[in-house]
């Protein structure tokens, strides 16, 4: 499409794009470049946790621009010392590394644990993944994936990930050798559809891991940072892994990402790991931003209660429509339909008028529900009432 002087035209391809142009962001709405308003339940795949343009975030961007923008990764700056800080009192981890997407937070988690292996159990280099599970598109975290169609697209693959299967500690027993070094999973599988682990299992293979000697990697890009009402997921199941990575929300829109680990698993050597912009002072100031907002008095209670009314809301409307119910964790949900009819539903929605409708579906039989943590129950009752209309065939 023609956008003033320009055309979309000059754009890679690599997803097809409504036409439209959205120019501007505020809370739990989009406008598109015709002044259109839209719902927004997607919220940048799950990365605006306090909604588009809060305050905070605002605030942290404008300060720390006219202050530093990157003096380099060979030097410290505040606000990485800061955010670093932050999320080691806060969780079970004790170093922090940034980076700026979750693949990439994901690669250094894969390059720390093999790197662990080498100096600890002999070499071993297998990390077990599990089926539909999704942890990036690097070659490397492509080949993590357990994404249908993914082991042959880029060939050849980087070798060393089996595939167990989701919430069956038996099939990750039967994967553990010589040469394994880590168990790498979503708390809540978000691309593959949003299946919750059974928190059984997450203490089974805790248990397990440990019991063999290895690692325990969780991949909290989606589920990390309040999105299911605990700051990590993890914490529903009591359980503390050997290392985390973070993506999406942690940046509140911006790109951030972080791998975090116990001490004893800190093995990088200097020349190892890094990144021209890991840790810069412009994206880490947000980061503190986002989760003091997290750690403030009720914030994920709140969290908690918005999700266990979603829930409520979401049920109601299968009962009425006849569908499969629904499923998730905190504000990362799914309803699932009775058919093949998600992607039409997510089309409806964006063309609906004058108040249009983002929702997500990871699969054609479920819609994801992906709002900021901070919407409101009106705006949850709002998306509830147009997905009503939506679902009436
Ligand atoms: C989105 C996502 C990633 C990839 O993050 P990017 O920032 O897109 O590289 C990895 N793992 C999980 C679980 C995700 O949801």
């Amino acid at each position: 499409m023609q956008y003033g002087a320009y055309s979309t035209d000059s754009l890679m391809t690599i997803t097809s794009r409504p036409e439209l142009v959205f120019e501007r962001g505020e809370g739990s709405w989009l406008y598109d470049h015709q002044g259109k308003r839209y719902l927004d339940f997607i919220q940048g795949w799950a990365v605006n946790c306090l909604g588009h343009c809060p305050p905070e975030i605002t605030a942290a961007l404008t300060a720390q621009a006219g202050k530093l923008l990157n003096p380099s990764p060979a030097f410290y700056n505040g606000p990485m010392v800061e955010l670093a800080g932050l999320l080691t009192a806060n969780s079970c981890f004790d170093r922090v590394f940034f980076a700026n997407t979750g693949a990439e937070a994901n690669e250094g988690a894969i390059k720390l644990a093999r790197k662990w292996g080498q100096l600890n159990r002999d070499g071993a280099f297998e990390i077990v993944t599990f089926g539909h599970s999704f942890h990036g598109r690097t070659l490397a975290t492509m080949s993590a994936s357990g994404k249908a169609g993914w082991d042959t697209i880029f060939a050849p693959q980087v070798s060393g990930f089996p595939k167990a299967v989701y919430n069956d500690i038996a099939s990750v027993e039967a994967l553990i050798g010589p040469k394994t070094v880590a168990v790498m999973l979503e708390p809540v599988q978000g691309e593959g559809g949003v299946i919750p682990a059974d928190l059984e299992f997450l203490k089974a293979l805790r248990a397990l891991t440990a019991a063999h000697g290895i690692l325990l990697i969780v991949d909290e890009v989606q589920t990390g940072v309040g999105r299911t009402g605990k700051l990590f997921a993890h914490e529903h199941a009591g359980i503390e892994p050997d290392i985390m990575t973070l993506g999406k929300g942690i940046g509140g829109g911006v790109p951030l990402a972080a791998l975090l680990a116990r001490e004893a698993i800190c093995c990088f050597v200097p020349g190892d790991q890094g990144g021209t912009y890991n840790g810069n002072p412009l994206m880490t100031a947000v980061g503190v931003a986002v989760v003091q907002r997290m750690l403030a008095p009720g914030f994920l209670a709140e969290v908690e209660a918005s999700g266990q009314y979603l829930s409520r809301c979401l049920l109601e409307l299968s009962a009425k429509h006849g569908l499969q119910g629904e499923r998730g964790s905190g504000l990362l949900r799914a309803l699932i339909l009775d058919d093949e009819r998600g992607p039409d539903i997510v089309r409806r929605g964006l063309e609906l008028a004058p108040t249009g409708l983002l929702l997500n579906a990871p699969r054609p039989n479920l819609l994801r529900f992906m709002p900021a943590l901070n919407v409101s129950a009106a705006e949850i009752d709002q998306m509830i009432d147009l997905l009503d209309g939506l679902l009436k065939k």
